[in-house]
């Protein structure tokens, strides 16, 4: 089965309204009818999603935008929290889920990950899951017992076919941001485990049509390594979607 590749930039905290707009329009200027074949998502802060949004719909270019978080309730008294039908409304078609940094500066729990994937999907919205190792857990070689433990709480009650359109983004917490990559066997290992999980949970036809992304220093220089390895789907990129040129190269080499 051959999967469609995928490009995810997560801005994190970075880029006001006014830069995001920049930032954007940067993107959508290198656009090329080629990334057609590559789903290419912008994952800004709530607040730049919608203006991000009319940049790229004014031009007519397919590139989606995701978030970064959700809440798994519909509305209510969750002061400072944005909901499923808030990120519908303004386009959202992607959000990530479960990062390593909202696991580790926010207290993000699996049982909240999977509580964010049953909303999101339940809103028409696929999500991200996003899990990873610390490097005490490699040290330990206990990574893909570890990994597989979060894919099975991501996706717990969930079935096939609710299942088939969410992404998984294998994130190695010691390669985020760091400038360390995996290598590409390191991350196509991870991958293919997480892929096999995927395949006992909801069957090997559905597991085969997920997307498996790695992240964690993706960067133009080591992007053909990875994006070649069977069980990688594209890539989940930080600091390197922050500037419109490497990015472009990212999706490019997905081509
Ligand atoms: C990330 O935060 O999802 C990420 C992969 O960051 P970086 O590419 O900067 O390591």
């Amino acid at each position: 089965m051959t999967r469609k590749n995928m490009m995810a930039g997560n801005w994190k905290m970075n880029k006001t309204v006014a830069e995001a707009v920049v930032l954007t329009q940067d993107i959508s200027n290198q656009y090329d009818p080629r990334w057609e074949d590559v789903d290419v998502v912008l994952c800004p802060p709530f607040v730049d999603l919608k203006p991000a949004k009319t940049v790229l719909d004014f031009d007519k270019v397919k590139i989606s935008v995701g978030a970064q978080d959700v809440h798994w309730e519909p509305e209510g008294a969750y002061t400072g929290e944005i909901s499923v039908p808030m990120l519908k409304e303004i386009g959202c078609d992607f959000c990530i889920i479960g990062h390593s940094e909202r696991r580790t500066l926010f207290g993000e729990t699996d049982e909240m990950v999977n509580k964010k994937a049953k909303a999101l999907i339940a809103g028409g919205i696929a999500p991200i899951v996003c899990v990873g190792e610390s490097l005490a857990v490699r040290d330990a070689g206990e990574t893909e017992e570890y990994v597989c433990a979060q894919v099975r709480a991501a996706f717990a009650g969930i079935d096939a076919v609710e299942a088939k359109d969410a992404v998984v983004a294998y994130e190695p917490i010691w390669a985020i941001g760091t400038g360390r990559t995996a290598t590409p066997e390191q991350a196509q290992e991870v991958c293919a485990a997480v892929r096999a999980t995927l395949a006992d949970l909801f069957g090997d036809e559905t597991a085969q049509g997920m997307r498996v992304l790695y992240g964690g220093s993706m960067k133009p220089e080591n992007v053909d390594g990875l994006i070649c390895q069977p069980d990688i789907d594209g890539g989940l990129i930080g600091g390197a979607a922050l500037k419109a040129s490497s990015f472009k190269q990212l999706v490019e080499a997905c081509l």
